[in-house]
């Protein structure tokens, strides 16, 4: 029989509570905000899974985007499904 003890190594005083090292999730929101000759850009991209929205543009979309881009990609992204909190 074994037995499973889930505490670190050096016992249970552990400084400052972290994240698990695995729930490493890299998602990056790019924005231009453009200039007088550029409308303003935005795209997501979720490096896990690769995904990458399309490239959203015109001042209200993009603001609109900034908003719920990370959330709406984080209800479908595959590599959030094993890990739901
Ligand atoms: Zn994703």
């Amino acid at each position: 029989m074994t037995e499973q003890h889930n505490t670190s190594a050096a016992g249970a005083s552990t400084p400052g509570r972290r994240a698990p090292a695995q729930r490493h999730v890299v998602a990056a929101l790019f924005v231009d905000f453009g200039d007088r000759d550029r409308e303003p850009r935005a795209r997501y991209e979720c490096v896990p899974c690769a995904y990458r929205s399309h490239v959203v543009t015109g001042a209200a979309a993009v603001a609109a985007f900034v908003e719920t881009a990370a959330e709406a990609h984080r209800i479908v992204c595959p590599s959030r499904q094993e890990n739901h909190q």
